[in-house]
């Protein structure tokens, strides 16, 4: 059966329906009131145009996707349990002005639009990372949405929620991780059917170990858009491998 992708608008809980046994195992039978959270920890903000700055990161269990390039697979099955007033309070307690919510795939588990919700209302500047594969709508529009459109490179092209580009506002990033040529001209394609570089920065970022970053900026260069080209920077400062950086 064929479907058209540009009408699917998956929401959290039409994709959870069903699925609790298989990627999204570590969310069965979460009470409510909960999230399921891989860690939470204090680093400089790798990404973005926030990059270089301290942040707080929140980093949610599970994702609905399997990209080739994933760096954070120990967050598909591993997480605890825990009341969103703890994890509001642990962030707070943390005190960085900046908070990303991340995973994962944070937009899975409903509990987390109160989280930001709440966030915002203490004045925090909030940051979602997501893949793109889940609706935005019910994202508090003081959210800063980082928005992943899923390249044909990294395997999930077919998740992209196209209508999630509808939604970007100006505070909004759009990022697109880039593991070849091809991928790089398929991306252009996207930002220029979509005018994106009217509405928000326009993120590219080359998939770590999979294409060199100075041709990616080469490539950039070329195009003569005014793209942003990102580096990771907490794989430069700190072991790749690395967690809770
Ligand atoms: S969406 Fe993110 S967390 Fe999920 S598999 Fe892809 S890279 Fe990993």
């Amino acid at each position: 059966m064929t479907t058209d992708l540009e009408t699917i608008d998956w929401k959290p809980t039409e994709l959870l329906e069903g699925q609790t046994t298989g990627r999204l195992r570590a969310l069965a039978g979460k009470p409510a009131g909960t999230l399921v959270i891989h860690e939470i920890y204090r680093s400089l903000q790798g990404e973005s145009t926030f990059a270089g700055l301290p942040c707080v990161f929140v980093r949610l269990s599970a994702c609905n996707l399997r990209c080739v390039y994933c760096d954070t697979p120990h967050a598909f099955y591993q997480g605890d349990v825990v009341a969103v007033d703890e994890i509001l309070a642990r962030a707070l307690e943390l005190g960085d002005d900046l908070v990303e919510i991340t995973g994962g795939e944070p937009l899975l588990q409903h509990e987390v639009y109160d989280l930001m919700t709440r966030l915002c209302d203490r004045g925090r500047t909030v940051l979602i990372e997501t893949s793109g594969a889940i609706s935005t709508e019910s994202v508090d529009p003081r959210v800063r949405v980082i928005l992943d459109v899923k390249t044909p490179g990294s395997g999930e092209v077919e998740a992209n929620v196209w209508h999630n580009l509808d939604r970007l506002k100006s505070i909004d990033e759009v990022k697109f991780v880039v593991v070849d040529r091809a991928d790089f001209d398929w991306s252009i394609g996207v930002i220029e059917k979509h005018k994106l570089i009217e509405r928000c920065p326009v993120l590219m970022s080359a998939a770590f170990g999979r294409v060199d970053p100075t041709e990616l900026a080469a490539w950039t260069l070329e195009t003569r858009l005014p793209l942003r080209l990102q580096l990771q920077l907490h794989k430069i400062l700190w072991d790749p491998k690395a967690r809770g950086v």
